[in-house]
């Protein structure tokens, strides 16, 4: 799925899941919803602001994956901090994410070039896009299809919202750059409220997908609770991005 994804157009990938893998129970509500995508995010090794905070699953929540994998057939999309986590990532992961604090880390991009699998990177909260371009270019061994540009929101002197979606990037990305351009409009906004709406302007801007955090109860998510939309919210977001799909032809997957 995610490899013909890559190669064609006109399409717009929805990957949804957890900011943070939780337990099984959690994913296996989220799997077995209805219509429940078949690329699935959902975070392992958390990098967060503080030590104190939730770190993720990490080696545990690998193998919960694995198995529900198995059972289920999904694609996974996680995020990679250190190279030291490859060994327990790779059999799981189809697309390796790098998270907006690790855009400028160059060693671990040189890693991800050379392991041939398709990267998402996520724009540095204060990088410019010349300077997201250049980080794109330590993944140039993988091949542009391989290479996909995430736009989450930057810091900015407004402070209303979490971040500030950038959705100029999107449109002047794919004016210049033959990359895939998602956007992941939960860190963006910050906000569940706010995420449904900024999901429908990214399709419009033309961007190529959505990265978008979903649980089954957000008041009880172990991180960025209140940015989550349910699963009745993801439904009705899904139905609406595939409507405003057909009007710009543009297949939502
Ligand atoms: C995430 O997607 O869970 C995440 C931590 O995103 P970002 O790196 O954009 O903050
Ligand atoms: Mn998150």
């Amino acid at each position: 799925m995610i490899n013909q994804y890559l190669k064609t157009e006109n399409s717009f990938l929805v990957i949804a899941g957890p900011c943070s893998i939780e337990s099984e129970a959690q994913m296996r509500e989220l799997l077995s919803s209805d219509g429940f995508p078949k690329v699935v995010r959902g975070g392992l090794y958390k990098m967060r602001t503080r030590p104190d905070s939730f770190q993720g699953m990490r080696e545990q929540g690998t193998q919960l994956v694995h198995k529900l994998q198995q059972e289920q057939g999904f694609e996974f999309v996680t995020e990679i901090s250190d190279p030291r986590q490859i060994e327990m990532l790779d059999p799981i992961t189809s697309i390796y994410q790098v998270g907006t604090r690790n855009m400028y880390n160059y060693e671990l991009l040189k890693e991800l070039a050379s392991i041939g699998k398709p990267v998402m990177l996520k724009r540095g909260f204060s990088a410019t896009v010349k300077e997201w371009l250049g980080a794109a270019e330590y993944l140039a061994e993988l091949g542009e299809e391989n290479i996909i540009l995430c736009e989450r929101g930057i810091r900015t002197f407004e402070s209303s919202l979490r971040n500030t979606l950038d959705l100029g990037s999107v449109i002047y990305l794919k004016e210049h750059t033959k990359f895939k351009v998602i956007v992941d409009p939960s860190h963006a906004m910050g906000d569940a409220r706010y995420v449904r709406s900024a999901s429908l302007a990214s399709l419009a801007a033309g961007a190529d997908g959505i990265l978008i955090e979903v649980h089954p109860e957000p008041r009880n998510a172990l991180s960025d609770a209140q940015q989550a939309l349910n699963i009745d919210e993801f439904q009705s977001l899904q139905r609406e991005l595939s409507a405003m799909g057909q009007v710009l032809g543009k297949e939502v997957l």
